[in-house]
């Protein structure tokens, strides 16, 4: 029997753990924290008889294995990691393993810095209203294991990829890869941005001239993708007319391959915002190139509630819509999240520090922010960048329930009162979910 070493004792590990054990593998799994975020995992482990280690890596122990599986928390520089690289045992991220394990389904992969999880989860919403049998995760709640370990065998899988999953992809090879956009992120993981685009561009390493890659025209760096992958491109633009994939033609979104067919009117939506337009158009794309009936694309993009945390509306009281958007946590998300409202917005914004820049953003706040409500670490940095570029209108508060009774004192009927903080939640919250359940309550109380 072929043993394995799974690192990481989380979702990711745990299940990779529980597929190789269900596939025929040897497993241990060795995890060197010891918490509750662990211990709750165990039981599982226990149930199906895998050997484990937590607290600890007994690196003298790390030989024999046939292959070695990291979870994505893990960065390549850990000692872990060099230990097994010494031992000559292969290693391969969860995503590859999964995939190895899925000979029979079709892949569709979307990354890029933003936008993820909202295409993930629509294209897995279309996929569905199309009758195939979809499974829908990666990086976005289930992991790609934990998906095939509860399936096996799905037609369809749509998986948010993220960079530090495609950091340890050897034979990933997607049908539909999609590349949203590309910013700066990970700057912490990664030395340079070359670095993070190199990574993220593996996502089409392996791909083939009959499989797909859906890109943003819209995107500088993305568009320029082309000459460098093997796979057939397709491209989707908000802005203009794409030669092959989808664009906006007076409003209507278009598809083109030789032929142009007119697909559906963008008022259809159910989301705000020009970014989630792009989105849409990602997952429509991916669809058509999968041969996705037209009445299962508009079917789904028409029945797709949304992900919570992302603009979600929560609640309307005395004509002020209090709106959710706690996954912001960059300036650039608060920025199009401020640009998805027309009408005056009470912003909610801060939290810890990234080390972003927040001028830009703070350029936007005239003539759209009403008032501006700061928590956390990076209130007084929001503030100072606030007034200099002229706006003033600020007040500080100390805890995000004082936040919510001050943005409902400044609101008024019509009125927007917007959680997106711009910022890292850690510094109040154990994550920008968490942040998010938390704004919801207070909303709900008043
Ligand atoms: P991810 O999984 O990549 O973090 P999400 O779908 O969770 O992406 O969206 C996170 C935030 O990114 C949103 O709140 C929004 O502000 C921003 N965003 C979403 N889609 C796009 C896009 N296509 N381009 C730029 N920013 C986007």
């Amino acid at each position: 029997m072929k043993k394995v070493l799974v690192v990481g004792c989380r979702k990711s590990g745990v299940y990779s753990a529980l597929l190789a054990k269900k596939v025929g593998y040897d497993v241990f799994l060795t995890e060197d924290k010891d918490n509750e975020e662990v211990r709750i995992f165990l039981p599982l482990l226990e149930a199906q008889g895998i050997d484990y280690e937590i607290g600890k890596h007994s690196f003298n122990h790390f030989k024999d294995y046939d292959l070695a599986v990291l979870s994505p928390g893990v960065p390549l520089s850990a000692e872990v990691v060099k230990v097994i690289k010494e031992n000559s045992i292969p290693i391969v991220g969860e995503t590859e393993f999964a995939f190895v394990n899925a000979s029979s389904t079709t892949i569709i992969a979307i990354t890029g810095s933003n936008g993820k999880s909202t295409t993930t989860a629509l294209t897995g919403h279309i996929f569905d209203v199309s009758g195939q049998f979809t499974v829908t995760g990666g990086n976005l709640g289930t992991p790609f294991s934990e998906l095939l370990y509860e399936n096996p065998h799905p037609q369809i899988a749509v998986l948010e990829t993220s960079c530090f999953q495609l950091e340890t992809v050897v034979t990933y090879k997607p049908k539909v890869a999609v590349f949203l956009n590309l910013m700066e992120n990970h700057l912490d993981r990664y030395s340079s941005m070359e670095e993070y685009l190199t990574v993220k561009k593996k996502i089409f390493m392996n791909q083939e001239i009959d499989n797909f890659a859906v890109l943003n025209h819209d995107d500088s760096i993305v568009n320029g993708f082309e000459p460098s992958i093997k796979s057939k491109p397709y491209f989707f633009s908000i802005n203009e007319k794409v030669d092959r994939g989808a664009y906006l033609k007076e409003g209507k979104v278009t598809f083109i391959d030789g032929v142009e067919e007119s697909l559906f009117d963008i008022s259809i939506i159910p989301l705000r915002g020009k970014h989630n337009v792009t989105n849409v158009l990602a997952s429509v794309v991916s669809a058509k190139v999968m041969g996705v009936d037209m009445r299962a694309i508009i079917e789904g993009v028409r029945t797709f509630k949304g992900l919570p945390h992302r603009l979600e509306e929560v609640r309307v009281i005395d004509g002020v819509l209090y709106v959710n958007d706690s996954k912001s946590t960059t300036p650039d998300s608060t920025i199009k999240a401020l640009e998805s409202f027309i009408e005056p917005i009470v912003l909610i914004a801060g939290g810890s520090s990234k080390n972003n820049d927040f001028l830009k953003m703070a350029e936007k706040f005239r003539g759209k922010v009403k008032k501006l409500i700061l928590i956390g670490q990076t209130a007084r940095e929001i503030g100072d960048a606030s007034v200099r570029v002229g706006y003033g209108d600020f007040i500080i508060a100390d805890s995000l329930a004082e936040a919510v009774l001050t943005a409902k004192d400044n609101a008024q009927a019509g009125d927007v009162v917007l959680l997106s903080p711009a910022c890292a939640s850690f510094d109040m919250f154990k994550d920008f979910e968490n942040r998010g359940n938390a704004f919801k309550n207070f909303v709900n109380s008043l």
